[in-house]
């Protein structure tokens, strides 16, 4: 078994696929990334690429943002992942990381008149958060990038700075993620997830227009929670002190999946233990992306 990559229009071992030093993207950050997970099914063999075609519909998106032209729809690169992940003959929960960058070996600040490229690699790939049953968070000093000074929406590489910094300042701190609020102090999400909070039997989480990547775990909770739980999710604003107040708080994304929180700045979420309605969702979305809900299957690409 050995990892493969998709680099310069071929496949090949990842260990061969190497770019130059002087690289436009990796001095400006003029790249943007995706990040899918294919969960591998034990029982069927098989895997679940979890909503691919949406994770790359987003990544077009933000080549549009960032003028980079791929020669590619959704659809093929969708085929291209499924490939790398072939080829490599994975048979455990992988993590596959499409970068669409500026090629050009120049220097210059700028997005125009350069070469763009694609690679996609596949990685095995567990947990994201150690503690995901239960996770002791705290908010970051930094605050969340805005939209008017570089798109938060978009998954561009520049832009995670931005989680780095706050990552490390809470973990340094010896908590297991961050939350970030916008400029003017709301809620904005974690380091590299989407929050959610429940009260009253409500899920609310902070809308499109806070600064944050707009989640494809958010939008399938929004509507796992809608089909499977009669619950509608609220978008709106969340102050900070409603953190405190909340009887349940969660993360989600690709990576981190559904986390609980059940500490947020040393102070207990609830009873500060993961709630009933976090552990209902956590347990239908892992189901859902493994592939063993057949209403959703459609949402499952195989490999095998
Ligand atoms: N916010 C940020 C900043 C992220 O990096 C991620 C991970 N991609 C998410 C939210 C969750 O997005 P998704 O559910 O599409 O993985």
């Amino acid at each position: 078994m050995e990892p493969y990559a998709f680099f310069r229009g071929e496949y090949m071992p990842l260990k061969d696929a190497k770019i130059g030093i002087l690289t436009q993207a990796l001095h400006y950050g003029t790249a943007t990334f995706g990040g899918v997970r294919a969960n591998w099914d034990e029982e069927s063999q098989q895997f679940c690429l979890f909503r691919i075609k949406d994770h790359y519909r987003r990544q077009l998106n933000a080549c549009k943002i960032l003028n980079i032209s791929l020669p590619w729809d959704e659809q093929q690169m969708a085929d291209i992942t499924v490939e790398t992940v072939r080829r490599s003959g994975y048979r455990q929960n992988v993590y596959c990381r499409p970068l669409a960058y500026k090629a050009s070996e120049a220097i210059g600040v700028k997005l125009h008149d350069l070469e763009d490229d694609f690679c996609i690699f596949a990685v095995p790939f567990g947990r994201y958060i150690e503690k995901e049953e239960g996770a002791r968070v705290a908010v970051s000093s930094w605050r969340r990038i805005d939209d008017n000074a570089a798109p938060a929406r978009c998954k561009i590489t520049g832009v995670y700075i931005n989680s780095a910094l706050s990552k490390t300042e809470v973990m340094e701190r010896g908590f297991d993620e961050a939350i970030v609020l916008t400029h003017d102090g709301h809620v904005s999400e974690g380091s590299a997830e989407n929050i959610f909070i429940v009260r009253d039997g409500e899920l609310i989480t902070p809308a499109a227009s806070e600064n944050i990547l707009e989640g494809i775990t958010r939008k399938t909770i929004m509507e796992l929670a809608k089909a499977e739980l009669g619950l509608e999710t609220v978008e709106r604003q969340i102050d900070r002190s409603e953190l405190y107040i909340s009887d349940e708080v969660f993360f989600c994304g690709t990576g981190v999946q559904v986390a609980a929180v059940v500490e947020i700045d040393g102070r207990p979420v609830g009873d500060g233990k993961i709630g009933p309605i976090v552990e209902k969702i956590r347990n239908l979305y892992f189901d859902v992306a493994k592939g063993k809900v057949k209403k959703y299957k459609q949402w499952c690409t195989p490999v095998y």
